[in-house]
């Protein structure tokens, strides 16, 4: 906690912000941040209204650390203000851990699973495929003719589409399956238990539908279509690679035969649950 005139001047710093900070407590106290460019809340709130919020300051050393912050004023007996109590509560570690971790899995813009995540639940997927033989189906689904968007109407208008397809994405599926972005508008899933073609064109085509419906973004109206491709555990392979190739190509299949649709990759073998 740290209390300061009106004007900024540190009038007085608690130990533990000494602490946090890597400041020498006593008299005087040096912080290594000017407390004036807090005072004013992100919505442009006065101080006496502001609500705990989250900053990153920096330590004397340099270190970024996360804070929860609020800012308080204090009267005279007059009602004037004189000072503001400043109030820095330290996120500590497991807080940044956990942010740390979102970052690394999750993707930035949609806050679905990104490669990384998505790698690790196929794995996890053929694992369990492989011990209980049961079967999941993998889609590889990519928007079509995007950059059209972004051209005409601006990446940040495309931006948001993208973050409400992928909710739209989400939405169309059962909890317990992935959908996560591949990259760009590309985006993968994975449907666990299904095991035939009918269903997995069923959950496609309620997929394509939802997706399709109308969007408004920013006052403008869109329509989408989509491109997806499929591939099955066991049928079209026993590892991640392959059943991604297979879905990939599958997907490339619907834009050479003009776009929004869904495809399965030939296989030469009969689909069925055969053992690894
Ligand atoms: P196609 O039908 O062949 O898929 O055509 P497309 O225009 O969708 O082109 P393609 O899939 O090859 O390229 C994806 C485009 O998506 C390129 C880029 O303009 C856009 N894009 C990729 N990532 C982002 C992003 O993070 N934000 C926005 N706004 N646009 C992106
Ligand atoms: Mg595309």
């Amino acid at each position: 906690m740290a209390i300061a005139r009106l004007d900024g001047t540190l009038e007085h710093a608690n130990a533990y912000l000494c602490r946090m900070l890597g400041v020498r407590s006593g008299e005087p106290v040096e912080l290594p941040f000017n407390l004036l460019e807090f005072r004013v809340g992100p919505g442009g709130q006065d101080a006496g209204e502001a609500k705990y919020r989250e900053l990153r300051i920096h330590s004397s050393s340099g270190n970024m650390l996360d804070v929860l912050y609020a800012v308080y004023p204090l009267c005279d007996d007059a009602g004037v203000v004189t000072h503001y109590v400043h109030f820095f509560q330290h996120l500590g570690d497991d807080r940044q851990l956990e942010r740390l971790s979102r970052l690394a899995f999750h993707d930035n813009l949609t806050g679905l699973p990104n490669r990384n995540l998505f790698d690790d639940r196929l794995a996890r997927a053929l694992a369990v495929g492989q011990r209980n033989r049961s079967a999941f189906a993998l889609l590889y689904i990519d928007i079509d003719h995007f950059k059209q968007i972004n051209d005409t109407f601006g990446h940040e208008t495309g931006d948001e589409l993208l973050r409400e397809i992928a909710a739209r994405l989400v939405q169309s599926v059962r909890a317990s399956d992935t959908v996560a972005r591949w990259g760009g508008d590309e985006f993968v899933a994975i449907l666990d238990g299904v095991t035939d073609q009918r269903s997995a064109a069923c959950i496609t085509s309620k997929l394509l539908t939802t997706c399709g419906e109308l969007y408004v973004v920013r006052g403008h109206e869109f329509r989408i279509t989509l491109s997806v491709g499929a591939s099955f555990y066991p049928r079209d392979g026993h590892d991640a690679a392959l059943l991604l190739e297979r879905a990939d190509r599958a997907m490339y299949e619907v834009k050479a035969r003009g776009r929004n649709g869904y495809c399965i990759e030939e296989s030469p073998s009969d689909y069925g649950l055969t053992a690894a």
